[in-house]
């Protein structure tokens, strides 16, 4: 399908949109070779923005020719070969780490410019890229990272992830939006998908048609974190796995031409989903799909958080699956290579990235269970972590990230090993950090989430410092946490978290949870 540029005259554009109206992002794959060739100085500044179509940004300090890079991995799933592959790019070019993301990607730093074709060439053999994991453009498409294995899981997604992902990829009719746009497609009936937070959410759903007990979708649009987090809200109608290319190009098509380009502060999804009210937008959806039927059932049950720790039964008789803690998502790449062998040699050869930052190692049959949980590598990374670092996770911080105003990996890591040191409670309390304000590390919904930000002393020295924000959830739709009065200098930070907790320890009822409906 060819489109016409409706928005162009619209309304007045942003410099960002002024030079997407100027060379397509997806044009940057042309001109890396050269620029790999001629060096870094030889990138103009303006085209920094385009690397981003490439899931590439110029990592800080930014003279020195080094990228954050972003590989895509749909719902999570690697076979062998990609696993190995992503585990060679980390040695050879990422200075032997990688970090698992919290939208089932693996991401890079320290990748230098003259290695990126080499390295687009390996992923392009087995299958995987870095193409549009960042910029105004679908990212990785995430769900359940049990998709195909799960007895929690009312079908197999796999084939639908597949299908909307190769529609949307590096597909020229898509690759301007006004900002970044973030699918979720997830039948695990404890909303292992995140439905909430994503612009557009496939959620498990029944319906009787004609008689017949029919398994699909539900649909919600609109949600997204940052500054101003919106939950996503629900379309009336029920959708067949057949239709949800169609519901989710209508979705998109909606979001191209209407959605705000003035402002990018204003210009994800949810912003146009709240000004139009869920009944416009749901009509102008109908428009494009025809008429659906209306919701049917909703078959979510709860909310795991995105936690799969310790061994369980997959739907297949005698299989197993391995639920597995990389604390704060960083693994060394000799590591990650280490699982992809534990894989191949006990399993499959799959592995699996979980939203929390965590891994899974799928199609364990019984008798190999025992022999794979002997291997000395789950000392370091248990399958029954500390209840504190187990359910921690970090954005990219001020190590990397050129937005951010504090550290976050290596402060929450510090912070979960002491409270588990000190700390015992009968039940997980997930705490996320981030390191500004747009939320990567989806504080939002956290028991805990604790925010980065800079204060100044009496002195005028400008520090590092935390909010804290309590109570955050997707439970029965969801619910953002609320911020606590005050900054809490970064010296200070476990110490409060410390008495914070110790007060929950105190008051709460056996088997409270710190956040409940
Ligand atoms: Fe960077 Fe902020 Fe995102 Fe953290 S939340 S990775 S600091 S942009």
């Amino acid at each position: 399908m060819s489109y016409e540029k409706v928005w162009v005259n619209n309304e007045q554009l942003n410099k960002n949109e002024r030079n997407k109206l100027k060379k397509d992002g997806l044009s940057i794959f042309e001109d890396i070779p050269k620029y790999a060739q001629q060096g870094f100085d030889s990138i103009p500044k303006d085209q920094y923005m385009y690397f981003k179509y490439a899931g590439l940004t110029v990592q800080k300090p930014q003279d020195k020719g080094l990228f954050m890079m972003r590989v895509k991995v749909p719902t999570g799933i690697l076979h062998y070969d990609q696993a190995m592959t992503l585990a060679q790019i980390g040695n050879r070019y990422g200075r032997g780490t990688l970090d698992i993301t919290t939208r089932q990607s693996v991401q890079y730093h320290w990748i230098p410019l003259e290695k990126l074709p080499a390295i687009f060439e390996q992923l392009k053999q087995v299958g995987l890229t870095t193409s549009e994991a960042e910029g105004d453009a679908p990212r990785n498409v995430v769900g359940n990272p049990l998709a195909g294995i799960d007895p929690d899981e009312l079908f197999d997604t796999r084939p639908i992830v597949t299908r909307v992902f190769h529609f949307f990829q590096d597909n020229p009719d898509f690759s301007n939006l006004p900002r970044k746009y973030k699918i979720s497609i997830n039948t695990n009936v404890y909303n292992a998908g995140h439905a909430e937070i994503n612009d557009l959410a496939f959620t498990p759903a029944t319906k009787i048609i004609d008689g017949e007990k029919m398994a699909g979708f539900h649909v919600k649009v609109g949600g997204g974190l940052a500054a101003k987090p919106y939950l996503a809200k629900q379309l009336n109608a029920f959708v067949l796995p057949e239709h949800v290319i169609a519901v989710a190009e209508a979705v998109t098509i909606l979001y191209r031409d209407y959605g705000y380009r003035k402002s990018r502060a204003r210009a994800r999804l949810k912003y146009l989903v709240a000004d139009w009210g869920i009944k416009k937008f749901e009509q102008k959806v109908f428009e494009q799909t025809g008429p659906l039927p209306e919701a049917g059932k909703d078959e979510i049950k709860g909310w795991n958080g995105g936690f799969f720790f310790g061994s369980h039964r997959q739907k297949q008789h005698g299989l197993n699956y391995v639920g597995i803690s990389i604390p704060v998502g960083r693994i060394q790449a000799d590591d990650f290579l280490a699982f992809a062998e534990l894989a191949k040699n006990y399993g499959s050869g799959d592995l699996r990235t979980v939203n929390s930052q965590n891994l899974i190692v799928p199609d364990i049959p019984d008798h190999n269970l025992d022999l794979l949980l002997q291997d000395p590598i789950f000392k370091r990374y248990p399958i029954h972590p500390p209840q504190f670092s187990g359910y921690a996770m970090a954005c990219t911080g001020n190590e990397f990230c050129n937005l951010a105003l504090t550290n976050t990996k290596d402060r929450m890591r510090e912070l979960a090993e002491a409270l588990d040191h000190e700390i015992k409670l009968d039940v997980p309390v997930r705490i996320y950090m981030v390191g500004c304000t747009n939320s990567c590390g989806q504080r939002h919904i956290a028991d805990i989430g604790i925010q980065g930000l800079k204060i100044k002393t009496p002195n005028q020295e400008l520090i590092d410092a935390y909010e804290l924000f309590v109570g955050g959830s997707l439970i029965s739709g969801g619910h953002f946490n609320e911020r606590l009065k005050g900054r809490i200098p970064a010296t200070r930070i476990i110490s409060v978290v410390r008495q914070l907790l110790l007060f929950f320890k105190e008051t709460k009822e056996p088997g409270e949870h710190f956040f409940e409906f």
